[in-house]
Parts: C-alpha cells; sequence; structure tokens
C-alpha cells in the first residue's frame, strides 16, 4: 500500500516543533507493510492543505493526516478535508456518544465544533485526549499530540498491512565511496533493497519481503567488508 503522509502545523514549520509524528508514522507504516512515498508538512491554512489531500488522495492508496484537529481557531484540518472531498462538517453524533460513554464527557462540557467531522467519515476514538479524528474515503485524519495520534493509528493499523518486510542493518567501517561496488553487487545478486547511511561508519540496511534473502545478503556482506567493532 503507497502512503502519503502530511503533517499540518506552523509550528512545524517554523522549526518550533519537530515533526515527530512523520518520522514515527514512517516507521509504523513501514512494519505493517506500507510503503511510504512522501511526507509534506503544511501551514494551518484551510485551501493549502485541501489541495494536496486532493492531489494525494487521487495518487495513493491512502493519505494520512495529522494535527489541527478540535476546536481551536487554528484547528483547520476537518474544515480543509470537508472541502477535499466535497462534504458538508456535521457534527458526529456517534463521537458524542463515545465521549459520554466511555470518557464521561457530555454534550456540555465540550467546545462547540469538537466532534464536527466531514459527513460521511467514520469516527476514529481519540482514547488519550479528546477531539476525535476520522476516516473518510482513503484519508485517515488522526491529532497532532504525539500521544493521542499513536493510539489512534494503533486502532487502524490493521487497515495498513501489506506483505511484511524484513529488515536488517550491518555496520561496516570503511568509507562509503569504498563500498559503492560491493552495494551494487549486494543489490544485483539477492532480491534485496539496499540503503547506505554515512555516519562514524556507514549503516548498511537491507530490506526485502523475503528473509532468506535478507539473511543470505547481509553474510555476503559481513564476508566482503570490514565490519566495525561494536
Ligand atoms: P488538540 O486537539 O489538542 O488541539 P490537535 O490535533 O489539534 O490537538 P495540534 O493543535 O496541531 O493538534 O498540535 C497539538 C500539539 O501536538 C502541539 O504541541 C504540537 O506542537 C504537537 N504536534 C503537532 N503536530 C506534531 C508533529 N507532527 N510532530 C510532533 N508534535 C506535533
Ligand atoms: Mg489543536
Amino acid at each position: 500500500m503507497d502512503v502519503a503522509l502530511v503533517s499540518v502545523g506552523d509550528e512545524l514549520l517554523s522549526g518550533d516543533t519537530v515533526n515527530t509524528n512523520a518520522a514515527w508514522l514512517g516507521e509504523r507504516l513501514t512494519e505493517c507493510g506500507s510503503s511510504v512515498e512522501r511526507v509534506t508538512v503544511l501551514p494551518d491554512r484551510i485551501a493549502d492543505i485541501a489541495r494536496v489531500i486532493n492531489e494525494y488522495a487521487a495518487e495513493y492508496d491512502a493519505v494520512v493526516v495529522t494535527g489541527g484537529l478540535g476546536p481551536t481557531h487554528d484547528d483547520r484540518t476537518m474544515e480543509a478535508v470537508a472541502a477535499a472531498v466535497g462534504q458538508s462538517l456535521e457534527t458526529s453524533e456517534a463521537a458524542l456518544e463515545w465521549l459520554d460513554d466511555e470518557r464521561d464527557y457530555a454534550r456540555s462540557d465540550l467546545t462547540a465544533g469538537t466532534a464536527d467531522l466531514p459527513a460521511e467519515a467514520r469516527p476514529l476514538n481519540n482514547s488519550v485526549g479528546v477531539a476525535p479524528g476520522c476516516v473518510v474515503e482513503n484519508i485517515y485524519i488522526l491529532p497532532g499530540v504525539p500521544e493521542e495520534m499513536q493510539a489512534m493509528f494503533e486502532s487502524v493499523a490493521s487497515e495498513f498491512e501489506g506483505q511484511r518486510r524484513h529488515v536488517e542493518s550491518v555496520t561496516l567501517d570503511e568509507p562509503e565511496s569504498a563500498l559503492v561496488d560491493r552495494l551494487r553487487e549486494l543489490e544485483a545478486r539477492f532480491d534485496v533493497k539496499v540503503g547506505s547511511y554515512p555516519g562514524d561508519n556507514v549503516r548498511v540496511k537491507v530490506e526485502s519481503t523475503d528473509p532468506t534473502a535478507v539473511e543470505e545478503a547481509v553474510e555476503w556482506i559481513r564476508e566482503n567488508g570490514i565490519e566495525a567493532s561494536t
């Protein structure tokens, strides 16, 4: 499943907040067997959010959006998604009932607009915070607060399951430039995707849906390279 991530928030663009949600989702979606193809950070601006979501929903199997839920003035995501899918925003009775039954929040305790979702959305309950997320068409809308986002993602994680990818890394004590031919050969010999990430050493990441291919490729690069001492 090809997935695009959209992170909404002025504070992400200005660097006030580090976009840990995209990193976390990238890792979890990959573990689930999905492939993250895009990460886009957008300001709290309805027209921008609607335009990008519209484009990504057409291009990818799923779009996962985080941030900008709830009734505060700078939380515009639901409005933007409703515009993107051509639906009105309506108060979700199902979301209100869940908040009342499971969390003891009466309708009168909630700020108006808290449970407003695109008319045909499936609500996603927020077990950590308050404002619900939702799924509409192939668009998943999750909160910005990392703990809330993570809990809500887990409630839909099974919808992103694909063929499991097996991953192993080997750290080599050689300059990356010296490894070019061997990394190319590694990918040619075995049915694996190879990543190379330089730092103090070079981390070579081997990935495949076939665990045997990963095992054999790792063995080959260990035999043909100088492994860093740990
Ligand atoms: P709430 O319903 O509490 O208003 P929300 O879904 O509207 O939450 P935001 O208002 O966008 O989320 O952000 C809430 C908090 O989560 C802020 O402190 C924000 O910096 C943080 N946050 C938002 N997006 C991200 C992100 N992509 N990575 C890490 N933190 C984030
Ligand atoms: Mg908010």
